[in-house]
């Protein structure tokens, strides 16, 4: 990247950083995907001392190393919601379990730059992992997530992320797939159900944030 491309970027994750921390969020800044790995099994996984670890769909978590760090941990128990060959009913029910886990790791449709996460889930299972449940959640979040404010969030999911997000997924049928745009559809593969802010991280320091320096996830 051109050094004065970084900066830009340095400069505005480190203002939205202090604002995370004023919320009581715990921030980290990473560089790129594989320095992202490095800080979670160097400055946060040692300081957990989990059992259980499970993840929401989250393409800038994939990017990381870090689900291939956990599987090489023996002493740590995963519950997979995502793996495949396994019907759907009983990845459901994993869902269910992993609101339980010490450790659940996702990503954020939207930060804001006063230090609130904003995120549109199908499901549930995702922000639901994120605001209550699991002790310990990890978010990793590309630059390209940073908005001004809660209402530049809502319309960048609503333009772009949810959009695309059902585009990526063969064989679902909604408007937005064939237009790019949100129709406000009923279709019963809407990706769009239930909307969570989160403004303050409760318990502090619960919720950990890896800012990633580079464009990451949809
Ligand atoms: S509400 Fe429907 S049309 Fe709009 S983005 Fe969500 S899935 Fe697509």
């Amino acid at each position: 990247m051109q050094a004065w491309k970084e900066h830009y970027w340095t400069l505005r994750l480190e203002r939205c950083k202090k604002a995370l921390e004023n919320n009581n969020f715990e921030v980290f800044i990473a560089g790129n995907t594989q320095e992202a790995g490095i800080i979670f099994s160097n400055e946060i996984l040692p300081n957990l001392q989990i059992k259980t670890v499970s993840w929401g769909d989250s393409i800038t978590l994939r990017a990381t190393p870090i689900l291939e760090q956990l599987r090489r941990q023996q002493n740590i128990e995963i519950i997979d919601t995502f793996a495949k060959g396994v019907e759907r009913g009983i990845l459901i029910e994993r869902r269910r379990q992993a609101l339980l886990v010490d450790l659940f790791l996702t990503g954020s449709n939207a930060i804001t730059e006063t230090g609130k996460l904003v995120n549109l889930d199908m499901v549930g299972n995702r922000v639901g992992g994120i605001t209550f449940g699991p002790k310990h959640v990890v978010l990793l979040i590309g630059r390209n997530k940073l908005v001004k404010d809660v209402d530049s969030a809502m319309e960048r999911i609503k333009s772009h992320a949810a959009p695309i997000n059902a585009i990526r997924h063969e064989g679902w049928k909604t408007p937005c797939m064939k237009t790019a745009y949100c129709m406000d559809c009923s279709s019963p593969d809407r990706i769009c159900n239930t909307w969570v802010i989160n403004e303050k991280s409760y318990p502090k320091k619960r919720i950990k944030i890896i800012l990633i320096n580079e464009e990451c996830g949809l």
